[in-house]
């Protein structure tokens, strides 16, 4: 199942890698996305096909109907932005040579790679290397923006528990870092105990949060289809996952 690869790399072509949505250049980070879903009765012609960056993919597969918010996008405009897109593309050529901003990464995008980093951070629990914080800005972020309440619950849910649990590790290793170092039964070790707690908690917490946010993108799916399609395993995503 999944888009035929010679006819996937001719849209990939002719849209220049670009979102047919928002217009942003992806590279890799593009997909796929079925205009009509496959259990719509939507099939696996190039035509039922849009490429999406994974902001817009996500837009347009996370909304939740349980809450719903903003206007949805439904399968005719759907075809109307690829067509746009690539008249636009073929036509006007001249839009391609406008300059892009270098970082606009979007929320999504950014949350992902700050899972990817954290589940670094949490491996760090050696005496020479605890210590460094957690980041939580682009989960910040993506409340701020709006995104986060796009997101369906089963999504939802492991990206709140595991961003309170890197909360408060970073809360005890911050307080770590202000107190004097002191041995059992000190408030230092006690800090340094409760921190190692939610540390580890999170080795499990940040890959199940990833891998929830992934697979509601549609993300494997796309490597199943053979997207990449060299036939090889497609590459794990994080270590220890999948
Ligand atoms: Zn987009």
């Amino acid at each position: 199942m999944g888009f035929k690869r010679t006819e996937a790399n001719k849209l990939l072509v002719a849209c220049h890698r670009r979102c047919c949505v928002c217009h942003r250049y992806c590279g890799i980070k593009i997909e796929l996305h079925h205009i009509q879903p496959n259990e719509d009765g939507g099939d696996d012609s190039i035509e039922n096909a849009i490429p999406l960056c994974f902001e817009c993919h996500a837009e347009v597969q996370l909304y939740n109907d349980a809450h719903p918010r903003g206007r949805k996008f439904h399968p005719d405009e759907l075809q109307d932005h690829k067509g746009q897109w690539l008249r636009i593309c073929e036509e006007s050529p001249g839009a391609l040579l406008m300059p892009q901003r270098p970082y606009d990464v979007g929320p999504i995008q950014a949350l992902i790679d700050e899972l990817e980093f954290n589940a670094e951070i949490s491996k760090l629990t050696d005496d020479d290397t605890i210590g460094a914080l957690f980041l939580v800005t682009q989960f910040e972020r993506s409340i701020s923006e709006g995104l986060f309440s796009l997101l369906p619950d089963q999504v939802r849910r492991p990206i709140s528990a595991t961003y309170a649990t890197l909360m408060r590790a970073n809360m005890y290793l911050t307080k770590m870092a202000t107190m004097p170092w002191g041995g059992s039964g000190s408030a230092w070790h006690q800090a340094y105990a409760f921190a190692m707690k939610a540390i580890n908690r999170s080795q499990t917490e940040i890959p199940e949060a990833y891998e929830a946010l992934l697979a509601h993108l549609g993300h494997k799916k796309e490597d199943a289809d053979g997207i990449k399609g060299d036939g090889k395993k497609p590459p794990r995503l994080m270590p220890g996952v999948g």
